[in-house]
């Protein structure tokens, strides 16, 4: 089995259900006491937050080369950026760090491309909904139709990320919020949601929506464990 590299923090509460969805999935395939090998790296989330907010992405990209070059040592065989909107500087970490990376837009768009679906809402920070990294990947690579929340919602998605979701705190009425800005977007032809932000699955479950839900946390964790087991008989 391949050693799994997370660099994760941003924020705590994601890089956990990582932790746990990867051993989790481990367990079920190979049952007994059987685990995942696997090394977290976790960052002080404050001072990325704030080079975000500067718009200082050559920093954190120094940041998060360092934790995956740090992995490297420590045995990691390839690395997962447990943050989408960390993405932004994927190729950069991938580059310095000297392994193979796995993309979390990779690993989501073929699995709404399995799921037979043309359409998808995304829901994440306005980084990840504003920018490309991210959203090029599924249009270009996977020919998909991505729409995202406008002006206040976008907003909102944004906040509720960062002033609750990161700090732990999981509340109704950002659940109902997220639920009726999901539910513009399938008015509008989305087929499938994408939560794109690898805390939002905390908070919204399938049960709330009514179309399939993408959730980049447990495909990106799902895929890893594929990866590190690929050359296992
Ligand atoms: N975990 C979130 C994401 O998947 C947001 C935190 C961050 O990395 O800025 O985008």
């Amino acid at each position: 089995m391949k050693c799994i590299g997370l660099i994760g923090g941003m924020s705590w509460n994601s890089s956990a259900e990582y932790y746990r969805l990867i051993n989790t999935l481990v367990a079920e395939r190979l049952g007994g006491l059987h685990s995942a090998r696997v090394i977290l790296y976790s960052v002080e989330f404050d001072g990325i937050g704030r080079a975000q907010r500067e718009d200082r992405w050559d920093d954190m990209a120094v940041t998060l080369t360092d934790a995956g070059k740090a992995l490297k040592r420590a045995g990691a065989d390839f690395l997962l950026i447990c943050t989408n909107t960390m993405h932004k500087v994927a190729p950069a970490v991938a580059e310095g760090a000297g392994l193979p990376l796995l993309h979390i837009a990779d690993v989501t768009g073929q699995a709404i491309r399995q799921a037979g679906l043309n359409t998808v809402g995304l829901l994440g920070s306005r980084f990840t909904m504003d920018e490309d990294f991210c959203r090029a990947k599924l249009q270009d690579r996977f020919g998909l139709e991505v729409l995202v929340p406008q002006d206040e919602d976008a907003d909102c998605v944004h906040n509720i990320i960062f002033d609750e979701l990161c700090q732990g705190r999981f509340e109704p009425a950002a659940r109902k919020k997220c639920v009726e800005i999901i539910a513009g977007l399938i008015e509008q032809g989305a087929e499938g949601i994408i939560l794109g932000c690898t805390e939002l699955p905390l908070l919204i479950r399938p049960d709330d929506i009514n179309v399939t839900l993408f959730d980049t946390t447990r495909l990106h964790a799902a895929a890893a464990v594929d990866m590190a087991m690929s050359d296992d008989e």
